[in-house]
């Protein structure tokens, strides 16, 4: 069983001026036997930082690091049975491609030269590269590159893949192949994988579940699903999904959540969520606001289409609530392709109350 624990994961870096950047900070995350775990966050937040210390290329300052429930803090990176796939790829440019994938093998294994001939056949077959063995790097396309690259880590048979954005330096049509495959491979073989991108799309597709770092914190750990229904703050709600969720600051009074274009009331379960808090902010994803022609209800408001963003099979609306505002403030809300919509256009969003996030205005915690 490789299951993988980060307990209280630290990382502090000392600058030469003494100056401390706490790169990680205190990470708890269990990653199960098999499991697709996604690390995802913006850059800078410490997913390199965090999976670099799993590799054992990175000291670990405090927490401890469990592989099938023994300690690693110390152990060399080549004893710690993980093979780390790189966004540059890192292949020998001065080797063949069956070079670069036996090496590892002929370096730290005493596997016998014919079984390692076999299994670096195989993995390449795997892999679709198999009449690319005698090729160097610099004759191959980055696609082919990156299959080396995973080829490479499927040989060694590791207990755990390590994977830092290692899609990002391909074509966005490539990259969505790749994803697919990548994860086919990862369900045939089994391995626990962590799996680096600063991409929410990769994220929410390619993990079983997504570990999401800010500023060297754990947001949220769980399913993609949870984490775009459920999202635990405010700082997940707007980085999970695309386009992002529109949020407006809102005050409570009485039973209604006052903005400065509208006055949104709420039902007495809301109320109770919201508890004695009285500054929120309202969360509402653009594909969960309907539009309509009239306004008949009290969460329907009357606005105008300020742009139109078509994105093929969608229209993305910048609404707003004032269109004679120099400079509107707008929120978006998205409609499928077909419909004709034009800027200058009224139209009326529901902001129906069951899709509706609302956050603590001072500690972005989700309250509903
Ligand atoms: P990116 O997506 O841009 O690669 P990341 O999420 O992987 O970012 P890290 O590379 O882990 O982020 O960096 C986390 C923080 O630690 C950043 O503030 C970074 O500047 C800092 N950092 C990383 N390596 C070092 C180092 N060797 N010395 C000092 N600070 C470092």
């Amino acid at each position: 069983m490789a299951e993988l624990e980060l307990d209280g994961i630290t990382k502090v870096f000392v600058e030469d001026d003494g100056n401390e950047i706490v790169a990680v900070d205190d990470v708890d995350v269990t990653v199960a036997d098999g499991e697709f775990l996604v690390l995802v966050g913006p850059s800078g937040c410490g997913k390199s930082t965090t999976l670099r210390m799993v590799a054992g290329l990175e000291s670990i300052t405090s927490g401890e690091l469990r592989l099938a429930g023994e300690r690693i803090n110390e152990r060399k990176p080549a004893d710690r049975n993980t093979a780390m796939v790189f966004q540059s790829y890192a292949l020998y440019p001065h080797m063949t491609v069956k070079q670069n994938m036996s090496f590892g093998l002929e370096e730290s294994t005493d596997m016998p030269d014919d079984e390692i001939a076999k299994t670096v056949t195989e993995a390449a077959e795997m892999m679709g590269i198999g009449d690319l063995l005698d090729r160097k790097p610099g004759e191959l396309s980055g696609g082919q590159q990156q299959r080396v690259a995973l080829g490479r880590a499927i040989v060694r048979d590791p207990e755990v893949f390590l994977m830092d954005e290692p899609l990002s330096n391909l074509d966005a049509k490539l990259r969505s192949k790749m994803r697919t495959e990548l994860q086919r491979l990862q369900d045939d073989l089994g391995v626990t994988t962590v799996y680096v991108t600063h991409d929410q799309t990769e994220a929410m597709t390619m993990g079983d579940r997504i570990a999401i770092l800010d500023d060297g914190e754990l947001q949220q750990v769980g399913t993609p699903l949870e984490c775009y229904h459920r999202p635990a703050n405010r700082f997940v709600a707007d980085f999970i999904g695309d386009p992002s969720m529109n949020f407006f600051d809102v005050e409570v009074q009485g039973d209604r959540l006052l903005a400065d274009e509208f006055a949104y009331p709420v039902s007495s379960e809301t109320l109770s969520a919201v508890d004695d808090r009285t500054e929120l902010t309202l969360g509402i994803r653009p594909e969960d606001i309907e539009l309509r022609t009239e306004a008949t209800g009290a969460h329907d408001f009357e606005t105008v289409v300020d742009v139109v963003e078509p994105t093929g099979d969608e229209n993305n609306l910048y609404l707003t609530f004032d269109p004679d505002a120099a400079e509107p403030e707008t929120f978006i809300a998205t409609t499928g392709g077909m419909n004709r919509v034009e800027a200058g256009q009224p139209m009326v969003a529901h902001i129906p109350e069951d899709a509706i996030h609302l956050f603590d205005a001072a500690t972005g915690e989700a309250v509903k």
